[in-house]
Protein backbone atom coordinates (compact mmCIF):
# COMPACT_ATOMS: atom_id res chain seq x y z
CA UNK A 1 0.00 0.00 0.00
CA UNK A 2 1.31 3.39 -1.18
CA UNK A 3 0.03 4.87 2.09
CA UNK A 4 2.27 2.95 4.45
CA UNK A 5 4.95 5.32 2.74
CA UNK A 6 3.37 8.42 4.22
CA UNK A 7 4.51 10.28 7.40
CA UNK A 8 2.86 9.73 10.38
CA UNK A 9 0.91 13.09 10.75
CA UNK A 10 -0.18 12.84 7.34
CA UNK A 11 -1.78 9.07 8.15
CA UNK A 12 -3.07 10.63 11.58
CA UNK A 13 -5.43 12.67 8.99
CA UNK A 14 -6.19 10.91 5.97
CA UNK A 15 -4.63 7.28 6.87
CA UNK A 16 -7.62 4.74 5.46
CA UNK A 17 -10.35 7.38 4.53
CA UNK A 18 -11.78 8.90 1.45
CA UNK A 19 -14.86 11.49 1.57
CA UNK A 20 -18.05 9.92 2.08
CA UNK A 21 -19.42 8.48 -1.67
CA UNK A 22 -23.16 9.45 -0.85
CA UNK A 23 -22.39 13.77 -0.15
CA UNK A 24 -18.88 13.84 -0.11
CA UNK A 25 -18.85 14.19 3.85
CA UNK A 26 -15.16 14.68 4.94
CA UNK A 27 -15.79 13.11 7.92
CA UNK A 28 -17.31 9.96 8.05
CA UNK A 29 -21.14 10.00 8.83
CA UNK A 30 -22.74 8.59 12.00
CA UNK A 31 -24.33 5.82 10.39
CA UNK A 32 -26.95 5.47 13.16
CA UNK A 33 -28.27 2.49 11.62
CA UNK A 34 -28.52 -1.44 12.99
CA UNK A 35 -29.47 -2.95 9.37
CA UNK A 36 -29.39 -1.73 5.46
CA UNK A 37 -31.69 -2.19 2.89
CA UNK A 38 -31.16 -5.08 -0.25
CA UNK A 39 -32.42 -4.92 -3.51
CA UNK A 40 -32.56 -8.42 -3.74
CA UNK A 41 -31.80 -11.37 -0.78
CA UNK A 42 -28.29 -10.85 -0.28
CA UNK A 43 -27.97 -7.96 -3.04
CA UNK A 44 -26.58 -5.19 -0.90
CA UNK A 45 -23.56 -3.08 -0.67
CA UNK A 46 -21.46 -4.85 1.76
CA UNK A 47 -23.44 -3.76 4.57
CA UNK A 48 -25.94 -6.32 6.33
CA UNK A 49 -25.99 -5.67 9.99
CA UNK A 50 -24.40 -3.36 12.25
CA UNK A 51 -22.80 -6.14 14.70
CA UNK A 52 -21.09 -7.46 11.34
CA UNK A 53 -20.08 -4.03 9.59
CA UNK A 54 -20.89 -0.71 10.14
CA UNK A 55 -19.44 1.81 7.55
CA UNK A 56 -18.30 4.49 10.68
CA UNK A 57 -16.97 1.66 12.23
CA UNK A 58 -15.14 0.65 8.95
CA UNK A 59 -13.87 4.23 8.09
CA UNK A 60 -12.15 3.77 12.38
CA UNK A 61 -10.66 0.14 11.96
CA UNK A 62 -9.11 1.69 8.82
CA UNK A 63 -7.74 4.52 10.21
CA UNK A 64 -5.68 2.30 13.21
CA UNK A 65 -4.49 0.43 10.88
CA UNK A 66 -3.15 2.91 9.25
CA UNK A 67 -1.26 4.45 12.02
CA UNK A 68 -0.17 0.78 13.18
CA UNK A 69 1.24 0.20 10.32
CA UNK A 70 -0.84 -2.66 9.62
CA UNK A 71 -3.45 -3.98 7.54
CA UNK A 72 -6.36 -4.68 9.71
CA UNK A 73 -8.13 -2.55 11.98
CA UNK A 74 -11.04 -4.02 14.73
CA UNK A 75 -12.68 -1.99 16.89
CA UNK A 76 -14.61 -3.06 19.94
CA UNK A 77 -16.81 -1.90 23.24
CA UNK A 78 -14.00 -1.33 25.54
CA UNK A 79 -10.23 -2.02 25.17
CA UNK A 80 -11.19 -5.43 27.63
CA UNK A 81 -13.65 -6.13 24.75
CA UNK A 82 -10.72 -5.81 22.31
CA UNK A 83 -8.50 -8.37 24.74
CA UNK A 84 -10.88 -10.62 25.30
CA UNK A 85 -11.61 -11.47 21.74
CA UNK A 86 -7.20 -12.21 21.78
CA UNK A 87 -7.94 -14.42 24.35
CA UNK A 88 -10.52 -16.19 22.61
CA UNK A 89 -7.96 -17.22 19.69
CA UNK A 90 -7.19 -19.58 22.23
CA UNK A 91 -8.29 -23.00 23.57
CA UNK A 92 -8.98 -24.99 27.08
CA UNK A 93 -5.13 -26.38 28.00
CA UNK A 94 -3.33 -23.32 26.03
CA UNK A 95 -0.97 -21.55 28.07
CA UNK A 96 -0.07 -17.80 27.96
CA UNK A 97 2.81 -15.91 29.29
CA UNK A 98 2.20 -12.02 30.36
CA UNK A 99 3.83 -9.18 31.60
CA UNK A 100 3.48 -8.75 35.48
CA UNK A 101 3.28 -5.44 35.78
CA UNK A 102 -0.29 -5.12 33.66
CA UNK A 103 -3.51 -2.87 33.29
CA UNK A 104 -5.06 -4.62 36.85
CA UNK A 105 -8.71 -5.25 34.26
CA UNK A 106 -6.27 -7.09 32.15
CA UNK A 107 -4.97 -9.24 34.69
CA UNK A 108 -8.54 -9.73 36.53
CA UNK A 109 -9.55 -10.66 32.65
CA UNK A 110 -7.03 -13.34 32.43
CA UNK A 111 -7.07 -14.36 36.04
CA UNK A 112 -10.90 -14.17 36.92
CA UNK A 113 -12.67 -15.16 33.40
CA UNK A 114 -10.28 -16.96 31.48
CA UNK A 115 -8.46 -19.21 33.84
CA UNK A 116 -12.40 -21.13 34.42
CA UNK A 117 -11.52 -21.53 30.93
CA UNK A 118 -9.00 -23.67 31.17
CA UNK A 119 -6.25 -21.02 30.04
CA UNK A 120 -3.48 -20.70 32.00
CA UNK A 121 -1.77 -17.63 32.56
CA UNK A 122 2.50 -16.79 33.93
CA UNK A 123 2.62 -13.43 34.76
CA UNK A 124 6.91 -12.73 34.79
CA UNK A 125 8.96 -9.23 34.44
CA UNK A 126 9.58 -9.39 31.06
CA UNK A 127 13.05 -6.71 31.55
CA UNK A 128 15.21 -9.47 30.70
CA UNK A 129 13.35 -10.81 27.85
CA UNK A 130 15.67 -14.29 28.35
CA UNK A 131 13.62 -15.44 31.00
CA UNK A 132 10.35 -15.79 28.56
CA UNK A 133 12.01 -18.75 27.22
CA UNK A 134 12.14 -20.95 30.67
CA UNK A 135 7.95 -20.46 30.51
CA UNK A 136 7.45 -22.01 26.98
CA UNK A 137 6.05 -25.45 26.83
CA UNK A 138 4.18 -27.01 24.19
CA UNK A 139 0.78 -25.77 25.18
CA UNK A 140 2.17 -21.91 25.09
CA UNK A 141 0.46 -19.98 22.15
CA UNK A 142 0.29 -16.36 23.20
CA UNK A 143 2.57 -13.68 24.86
CA UNK A 144 0.95 -10.38 26.08
CA UNK A 145 3.32 -7.97 26.18
CA UNK A 146 2.28 -3.87 27.79
CA UNK A 147 4.91 -1.65 27.09
CA UNK A 148 5.32 0.96 29.42
CA UNK A 149 3.95 -0.92 32.01
CA UNK A 150 1.33 0.69 34.77
CA UNK A 151 2.14 2.11 36.49
CA UNK A 152 5.90 1.20 37.25
CA UNK A 153 6.55 2.72 33.08
CA UNK A 154 9.46 -0.91 32.76
CA UNK A 155 9.96 -1.08 29.28
CA UNK A 156 9.80 -4.24 27.49
CA UNK A 157 12.13 -5.03 24.10
CA UNK A 158 9.64 -5.88 21.81
CA UNK A 159 12.01 -6.56 19.07
CA UNK A 160 13.65 -9.06 21.77
CA UNK A 161 9.91 -10.90 22.55
CA UNK A 162 9.69 -10.92 19.15
CA UNK A 163 12.56 -13.42 18.26
CA UNK A 164 11.45 -15.21 20.81
CA UNK A 165 7.72 -15.80 20.04
CA UNK A 166 9.46 -16.48 16.58
CA UNK A 167 11.45 -18.95 17.80
CA UNK A 168 8.58 -20.59 19.54
CA UNK A 169 6.06 -20.07 16.66
CA UNK A 170 3.75 -18.13 19.39
CA UNK A 171 1.59 -14.93 18.79
CA UNK A 172 2.90 -11.73 20.52
CA UNK A 173 0.70 -9.16 21.28
CA UNK A 174 1.38 -5.49 22.70
CA UNK A 175 -0.95 -3.41 24.69
CA UNK A 176 0.26 -0.44 23.07
CA UNK A 177 -1.94 1.83 24.86
CA UNK A 178 0.10 4.13 26.88
CA UNK A 179 2.88 5.22 24.39
CA UNK A 180 0.63 5.50 21.13
CA UNK A 181 1.47 4.03 17.50
CA UNK A 182 3.33 8.32 17.83
CA UNK A 183 6.27 6.63 20.36
CA UNK A 184 5.93 3.28 19.23
CA UNK A 185 4.72 0.75 16.33
CA UNK A 186 4.90 -2.88 17.60
CA UNK A 187 3.89 -4.50 14.50
CA UNK A 188 7.11 -3.30 13.11
CA UNK A 189 9.17 -4.46 15.45
CA UNK A 190 7.71 -8.33 15.19
CA UNK A 191 4.36 -8.03 16.87
CA UNK A 192 1.53 -9.67 15.84
CA UNK A 193 -1.46 -7.76 17.57
CA UNK A 194 -1.32 -4.60 18.48
CA UNK A 195 -4.15 -3.67 21.07
CA UNK A 196 -5.47 -0.24 22.25
CA UNK A 197 -8.00 0.94 24.83
CA UNK A 198 -8.52 3.79 22.73
CA UNK A 199 -10.70 4.76 25.81
CA UNK A 200 -7.08 6.80 26.46
CA UNK A 201 -4.62 8.50 23.82
CA UNK A 202 -6.78 7.97 20.65
CA UNK A 203 -9.90 9.04 21.85
CA UNK A 204 -7.84 11.56 23.65
CA UNK A 205 -11.11 13.64 25.21
CA UNK A 206 -12.17 11.44 28.18
CA UNK A 207 -15.33 11.17 26.55
CA UNK A 208 -15.56 7.48 25.11
CA UNK A 209 -14.83 3.92 26.08
CA UNK A 210 -13.77 1.37 23.30
CA UNK A 211 -11.01 -0.83 22.03
CA UNK A 212 -9.09 -2.09 19.09
CA UNK A 213 -6.85 -4.33 17.47
CA UNK A 214 -4.82 -4.22 14.70
CA UNK A 215 -2.69 -7.11 12.57
CA UNK A 216 -0.44 -7.88 9.32
CA UNK A 217 -1.60 -11.28 8.72
CA UNK A 218 -4.89 -11.82 6.36
CA UNK A 219 -5.71 -15.23 8.26
CA UNK A 220 -5.25 -13.78 12.03
CA UNK A 221 -7.61 -11.09 10.86
CA UNK A 222 -10.29 -13.36 9.63
CA UNK A 223 -10.10 -15.60 12.96
CA UNK A 224 -10.47 -11.87 14.47
CA UNK A 225 -13.49 -10.88 12.92
CA UNK A 226 -15.02 -14.28 13.15
CA UNK A 227 -14.81 -13.39 17.09
CA UNK A 228 -15.70 -9.59 17.11
CA UNK A 229 -18.66 -10.98 15.12
CA UNK A 230 -20.03 -14.22 16.98
CA UNK A 231 -19.35 -12.65 20.39
CA UNK A 232 -20.86 -9.03 19.13
CA UNK A 233 -18.31 -6.98 21.44
CA UNK A 234 -18.79 -4.31 18.81
CA UNK A 235 -18.60 -0.33 19.19
CA UNK A 236 -21.34 1.91 17.90
CA UNK A 237 -21.17 4.19 14.99
CA UNK A 238 -21.33 7.64 17.74
CA UNK A 239 -18.40 6.22 19.92
CA UNK A 240 -16.37 4.74 16.38
CA UNK A 241 -16.73 8.86 15.06
CA UNK A 242 -15.71 10.32 18.68
CA UNK A 243 -12.40 7.88 18.13
CA UNK A 244 -11.76 8.88 14.66
CA UNK A 245 -11.71 12.72 15.39
CA UNK A 246 -8.83 11.93 18.26
CA UNK A 247 -6.77 9.81 15.88
CA UNK A 248 -6.95 13.80 13.69
CA UNK A 249 -5.18 15.25 16.34
CA UNK A 250 -2.99 12.11 18.24
CA UNK A 251 0.32 14.23 16.63
CA UNK A 252 -0.01 17.07 18.14
CA UNK A 253 -1.82 16.09 21.45
CA UNK A 254 1.22 13.62 21.91
CA UNK A 255 3.86 16.15 21.17
CA UNK A 256 3.06 18.25 23.67
CA UNK A 257 2.21 15.47 26.07
CA UNK A 258 5.98 14.27 25.67
CA UNK A 259 7.11 17.82 26.33
CA UNK A 260 5.12 18.78 29.16
CA UNK A 261 6.04 15.11 30.36
CA UNK A 262 9.62 15.75 30.28
CA UNK A 263 9.35 19.23 31.63
CA UNK A 264 7.33 17.65 34.83
CA UNK A 265 9.77 14.74 35.39
CA UNK A 266 12.81 17.10 35.05
CA UNK A 267 10.89 19.26 38.02
CA UNK A 268 10.61 16.17 40.14
CA UNK A 269 13.91 14.41 39.57
CA UNK A 270 15.04 17.79 40.80
CA UNK A 271 12.25 18.29 43.90
CA UNK A 272 14.31 17.18 47.46
CA UNK A 273 10.87 16.07 48.99
CA UNK A 274 10.57 13.54 46.03
CA UNK A 275 12.28 10.15 46.22
CA UNK A 276 11.93 7.81 42.51
CA UNK A 277 10.83 9.76 39.63
CA UNK A 278 9.65 6.45 36.56
CA UNK A 279 9.53 8.29 33.49
CA UNK A 280 11.60 6.55 30.28
CA UNK A 281 12.80 9.64 29.30
CA UNK A 282 14.97 10.35 32.28
CA UNK A 283 18.68 8.66 32.05
CA UNK A 284 18.25 7.30 35.46
CA UNK A 285 15.43 4.83 34.18
CA UNK A 286 16.43 1.18 34.32
CA UNK A 287 15.42 0.60 30.89
CA UNK A 288 15.91 3.94 29.39
CA UNK A 289 18.30 2.40 26.82
CA UNK A 290 15.69 0.21 25.71
CA UNK A 291 13.17 2.75 25.60
CA UNK A 292 15.70 5.02 22.96
CA UNK A 293 15.68 2.61 20.57
CA UNK A 294 12.12 1.35 19.97
CA UNK A 295 10.62 4.97 21.20
CA UNK A 296 10.61 7.87 19.33
CA UNK A 297 9.86 10.06 22.67
CA UNK A 298 8.55 8.73 26.07
CA UNK A 299 5.15 10.00 26.77
CA UNK A 300 3.01 12.01 29.31
CA UNK A 301 2.85 9.58 31.76
CA UNK A 302 4.86 9.18 34.94
CA UNK A 303 5.10 8.16 38.39
CA UNK A 304 6.71 9.17 41.58
CA UNK A 305 7.70 8.07 45.24
CA UNK A 306 7.27 11.01 47.71
CA UNK A 307 10.40 10.70 50.25
CA UNK A 308 9.55 8.25 53.60
CA UNK A 309 7.03 6.88 51.56
CA UNK A 310 4.16 7.67 53.76
CA UNK A 311 0.59 6.77 52.77
CA UNK A 312 -0.84 9.96 53.88
CA UNK A 313 1.55 12.16 52.22
CA UNK A 314 0.63 10.49 48.57
CA UNK A 315 -3.42 11.30 50.09
CA UNK A 316 -2.94 14.40 50.92
CA UNK A 317 -0.52 15.45 47.67
CA UNK A 318 -3.53 13.63 45.64
CA UNK A 319 -5.92 15.93 47.31
CA UNK A 320 -4.56 19.22 47.28
CA UNK A 321 -4.05 19.17 43.32
CA UNK A 322 -5.95 21.94 41.67
CA UNK A 323 -5.65 21.47 37.99
CA UNK A 324 -4.55 17.97 38.15
CA UNK A 325 -8.24 16.37 38.74
CA UNK A 326 -8.04 12.99 40.99
CA UNK A 327 -8.90 10.12 39.21
CA UNK A 328 -8.51 7.26 37.18
CA UNK A 329 -7.99 6.38 33.31
CA UNK A 330 -4.98 8.58 31.50
CA UNK A 331 -4.30 10.07 27.93
CA UNK A 332 -6.42 13.20 27.61
CA UNK A 333 -6.07 16.57 27.18
CA UNK A 334 -6.74 17.17 30.86
CA UNK A 335 -4.09 16.33 33.51
CA UNK A 336 -5.00 13.85 36.11
CA UNK A 337 -3.37 12.21 39.23
CA UNK A 338 -4.23 9.03 40.62
CA UNK A 339 -2.66 6.53 43.67
CA UNK A 340 -2.56 3.13 42.65
CA UNK A 341 -2.53 2.08 46.20
CA UNK A 342 -5.82 3.20 47.32
CA UNK A 343 -7.36 3.37 43.53
CA UNK A 344 -6.24 1.12 40.81
CA UNK A 345 -3.96 -1.38 42.96
CA UNK A 346 -6.30 -1.40 45.89
CA UNK A 347 -7.39 -4.63 45.55
CA UNK A 348 -3.88 -6.44 45.07
CA UNK A 349 -2.51 -7.41 48.39
CA UNK A 350 0.03 -5.19 50.08
CA UNK A 351 2.87 -7.30 49.58
CA UNK A 352 1.96 -8.51 46.51
CA UNK A 353 2.47 -4.63 45.16
CA UNK A 354 5.23 -3.77 46.73
CA UNK A 355 7.01 -6.51 44.68
CA UNK A 356 6.35 -4.83 41.79
CA UNK A 357 7.18 -1.29 43.21
CA UNK A 358 3.98 0.23 43.97
CA UNK A 359 4.44 1.20 47.70
CA UNK A 360 2.13 3.59 49.86
CA UNK A 361 3.62 6.85 48.32
CA UNK A 362 3.58 6.29 44.17
CA UNK A 363 1.46 9.00 42.82
CA UNK A 364 0.55 8.21 38.91
CA UNK A 365 0.36 11.59 36.64
CA UNK A 366 -1.25 11.57 33.31
CA UNK A 367 0.25 14.78 31.90
CA UNK A 368 -2.07 16.92 30.15
CA UNK A 369 -1.51 19.24 27.66
CA UNK A 370 -1.98 22.39 29.57
CA UNK A 371 0.09 24.98 29.83
CA UNK A 372 3.51 23.28 31.70
CA UNK A 373 4.54 25.87 33.88
CA UNK A 374 0.89 25.84 35.76
CA UNK A 375 1.01 22.18 36.07
CA UNK A 376 4.53 22.49 37.69
CA UNK A 377 3.13 25.42 40.23
CA UNK A 378 0.23 22.78 41.04
CA UNK A 379 2.49 19.95 41.76
CA UNK A 380 4.39 22.31 43.55
CA UNK A 381 1.96 23.45 46.05
CA UNK A 382 0.91 20.34 46.19
CA UNK A 383 4.16 18.61 47.54
CA UNK A 384 4.72 21.99 49.70
C1 LIG B 1 -7.57 1.31 30.19
C2 LIG B 1 -6.65 0.25 29.76
C3 LIG B 1 -7.12 -1.00 29.30
C4 LIG B 1 -8.59 -1.34 29.28
O1 LIG B 1 -9.31 -0.57 28.38
P1 LIG B 1 -10.84 -0.14 28.57
O2 LIG B 1 -11.09 0.71 27.38
O3 LIG B 1 -10.96 0.57 29.88
O4 LIG B 1 -11.64 -1.42 28.56
C5 LIG B 1 -6.19 -1.92 28.87
N1 LIG B 1 -4.86 -1.66 28.91
C6 LIG B 1 -4.38 -0.49 29.36
C7 LIG B 1 -2.90 -0.27 29.38
C8 LIG B 1 -5.24 0.51 29.80
O5 LIG B 1 -4.75 1.66 30.26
Amino acid sequence: MAEKKLKFNTKAIHGGQTPDKAYGAVMPPIYQTSTYAQTTPGGHQGYEYSRSNNPTRAALERAVASIENGNFGLAFASGLAAIDAVVKLLQPGDEVISTNDLYGGSYRLFKKVFEHYGIKFHFIDMQDCETIGGYVNENTKLIWVETPTNPMMNIIDIKGVSKIAREHKLLLAVDNTFATPFLQTPLDLGADIVMHSATKYLGGHSDVVLGVLVVNDKRLADRLYFIQNASGAICGPMDSFLVLRGIKTLHVRMQRHCENGKAIARFLEDHDKIEKVYWPGLESHPNHHVAKTQMNDFGGMISFVIEGNRYEDAVRIVERLKIFTLAESLGGVESLAGHPASMTHASIPKAEREKSGIVDALIRLSVGIEDVNDLIEDLRQAIA
